[in-house]
């Protein structure tokens, strides 16, 4: 006889009572007289037991059982001194609703046994049955909520995202149109190497643009706010979990975040002997030491890097003096999470820019046509939200981060 389903979380509101789970069976204990069985549905574990002595053909099915098959299990529920959340279910009846073969990898891990990441993203679909991995989604999930809330809070307009590599020029089309602040959750593709922790080549984004602003000093701040508002979020109600299973610590950040000029970070990098390949861009090693500085000297995750040459930005970046742009990079923990900058609006200055870079102007003349009719002076930001998951969990690539990671040799599942 089954009785309405209920989830794992919730035995223990059932006590005395006959319930139906639905799970995989995680892990399958036989003593012979006595068996266990772990099941595991989305929100939590619980521990099944039958005994010999039970009058039912429960223990050979468990006896039978492959781990991760899926079950369908009635029972009593009853508390238990030497269950794992002082709750079980003692089995009715069991049936097997999907048998599993013979794992490729496993959802239990051994210490020191989680194979390699190129192996998991093979079974993909295995691998994120393990808590540690869906809790890296139920994270995002957070963030992401955090991020929307915080946006459409302060009157952002949502822009849908339209068939582009990236949203850059579409979203300050919408600066032109009068949206004001927009924001976009959405794919973004580059043809890149994505050999690295922190490359793919399809990954999510949120972009951000606002009109108005006084230069690039407003979308920094309006950044500080927005991560505190969105790791504030996460503390509270993930803030345990990942200490539990990822040993780390959610830290809320101080307004304001460290700032350090190109300059500055190049001189505080000689001092600590970091090797330099460009006078102008920070390689990830560089990246890494400049997140330690800061931790060091101002007891802080973020510092924004700022006055980066107009060498190493694109054309649409506006410039101050001296071959500086009005952009800067925010590193977390030692990664660059987002890009920031002040973009040029006007026409002339424009073309001029892009002549400069060896663009032709007639080829991004429908870019430039934005700007023509009236357009507020405005800025904003890409933020890799894989990367931040990445850096807040401590995973060693954005690879885990993501649901299905894409790469030039990955293309499914
Ligand atoms: P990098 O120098 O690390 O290659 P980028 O300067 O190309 O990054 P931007 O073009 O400024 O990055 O993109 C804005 C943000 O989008 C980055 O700060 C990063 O968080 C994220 N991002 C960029 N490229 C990728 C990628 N290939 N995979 C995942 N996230 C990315």
């Amino acid at each position: 006889m089954s009785s309405e389903r209920i989830h794992a979380r919730y035995v223990s509101e059932h006590i005395g009572e006959q319930v139906t789970l639905k799970g995989w069976a995680q892990t399958i204990r036989d003593q012979g007289k006595i068996a266990f069985v772990v099941l595991r549905d989305v929100t939590d574990t619980v521990q099944l037991v039958i005994t010999k002595n039970d009058d039912t053909d429960v223990l050979e099915t468990v006896q039978n059982l492959s781990t991760e098959s899926v079950i369908e299990v009635t029972g009593t529920a009853q508390s238990s001194d030497q269950a794992p959340g002082g709750r079980e279910v003692k089995m009715d009846s069991l049936t097997v609703l999907s048998a599993a073969a013979d794992l490729p990898i496993p959802v239990v891990e051994k210490e020191g046994e989680t194979p390699h990441i190129s192996k998991r993203l093979d079974y993909r679909w295995v691998d994120l049955r393990k808590e540690e991995t869906r809790t890296i989604f139920e994270v995002w999930t957070e963030m992401e909520r955090a991020f929307e809330e915080f946006c459409r809070r302060e009157g952002f307009i949502d822009e849908k995202a339209y068939l582009s590599q990236s949203p850059q020029f579409y979203k300050q089309m919408a600066m032109a149109a009068g949206f004001e602040n927009v924001f976009e959750v959405g794919a973004v593709f580059r043809a890149e190497k994505s050999f690295t922790p922190r490359h793919a080549t399809e990954f999510t984004g949120f972009d951000v643009e606002m009109s108005f602003i006084e230069g690039l000093h407003d979308l920094i701040s309006w950044e500080e706010r927005m991560l505190v508002y969105v790791l504030e979020q996460i503390q509270e109600t993930y803030g345990e979990r990942i200490k539990e299973l990822y040993g780390t610590e959610i830290v809320v950040p101080e307004i304001p975040f460290p700032r350090i000029s190109m300059n500055e970070a190049k001189a505080i990098l000689a001092e600590r002997d970091i090797p330099s390949k460009s006078p102008v861009d920070v390689s990830p090693e560089e990246e890494r030491a400049l997140g330690e500085y800061a931790q060091e000297e101002y007891g802080h995750e973020f510092v924004f890097l700022t006055e980066y040459s107009t060498q190493v930005r694109p054309f649409y970046h506006m410039r101050s003096e001296n071959n500086v742009t009005k952009s800067a990079d925010l590193l977390y923990r030692g990664l660059e999470i987002t890009t920031l900058a002040q973009r040029e609006h006007r026409p002339e200055v424009l073309k001029q820019q892009a002549q400069e870079k060896g663009i032709d102007p007639q080829s991004v003349d429908y870019y430039i046509d934005f700007f023509r009719y009236g357009c507020p002076p405005h800025g904003g930001m890409g933020i890799g939200p894989s990367r931040i998951i990445k850096q807040m969990l401590g995973l060693e690539s954005i690879r885990e981060a993501t649901y299905l990671f894409r790469g030039p040799k990955r293309m499914s599942p």
